[in-house]
């Protein structure tokens, strides 16, 4: 059986790498999957790969406005009938020392993460709590929202944001039944558009290694010495949001082949 028959979803940042994993992941359980991103089109083409406009449809919205925001969610409800699951995945990242992270790198670090979920959670939450039926709501946090590495500071903090929303919004909302976890990925190369767009190179030099050996790297790190896919992502969530784990909120899970633990 499918483990997420006729439940709706609502996935941000879906038009690429972890994000487009989870949405297909989900639509495979039997979702029906919004897809939302910063471009209509990419939105549109990832929901388009996942089936017709019935099970899946592309939305437009800048996660840091409230406006669109609120209107991706009025648009999902709309098309769909009411919303179970909401993935908070939008971000980006900015890798730079400390005396280089400039004011501009901080504000948008911390308005697509930080505020940039709170605005989607809270979104998500006014239908949830309407419902009366419950939902759940996932944050890909990091693994870099509990650790400490070099050149990150803008990013890690607002990971760590994210995180204490978990657990505010776990305390908050568990009387309507309403789930909230995270999930804690590390070194997702492959598919990432993070990585591609200049966080690669980066990180590849901070470790001295060339930039297309960076996920053999991770994966040498990790306990498991396995690279970490977005998939391995996307089952984290497919799982934690099954009836199989209906009593457990307020979590987050490492999705790092073992690094959080060595
Ligand atoms: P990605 O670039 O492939 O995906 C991020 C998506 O978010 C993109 O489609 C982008 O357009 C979208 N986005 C960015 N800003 C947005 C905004 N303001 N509004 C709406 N959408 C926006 O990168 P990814 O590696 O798949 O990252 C997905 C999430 O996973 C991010 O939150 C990232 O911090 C987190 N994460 C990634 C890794 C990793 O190793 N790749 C590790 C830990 C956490």
């Amino acid at each position: 059986p499918r483990s997420h028959a006729g439940r709706i979803a609502l996935v941000t940042g879906a038009a690429s790498g972890i994000g487009k994993a989870i949405a297909t992941r989900l639509a495979a359980e039997g979702a029906c999957v919004a897809v939302v991103d910063l471009k209509l089109e990419s939105a549109q083409q990832a929901a388009a790969e996942l089936g017709n406009t019935d099970v899946a449809i592309g939305l437009q919205a800048d996660v840091t406005d409230a406006g669109q925001v609120a209107a991706a969610v009025e648009a999902a409800v709309l098309a769909f009938g009411g919303l179970d699951l909401v993935i908070n995945n939008a971000g980006l990242s900015i890798s730079k020392p400390l005396l280089e992270t400039t004011e501009a790198d901080w504000d948008l670090q911390h308005s697509v993460m930080a505020k940039g979920s709170f605005l989607v959670s809270q979104a998500a939450a006014r239908v949830m709590m309407a419902q009366k039926l419950g939902g759940d709501i996932v944050y890909i946090s990091s693994k870099n929202s509990v650790f400490a590495g070099p050149n990150n500071v803008a990013y890690s903090a607002t990971k760590a944001d994210q995180a204490h929303q978990v657990r505010l919004l776990a305390a908050e909302l568990g009387e309507y039944g309403i789930k909230v976890n995270g999930i804690n990925p590390d070194g997702v190369v492959r598919g990432s558009g993070i990585f591609a767009g200049g966080w690669g190179a980066k990180r590849a030099a901070v470790y001295g290694v060339p930039e297309e050996e960076l996920g053999a790297y991770y994966a040498k790190r990790t306990l498991l010495k396995r690279e970490v896919l977005p998939e391995h992502v996307a089952n984290a969530v497919a799982v934690l949001t099954s009836d199989e784990l209906s009593h457990t909120t307020g979590l987050h899970i490492p999705v790092d082949a073992g690094v959080a633990a060595a």
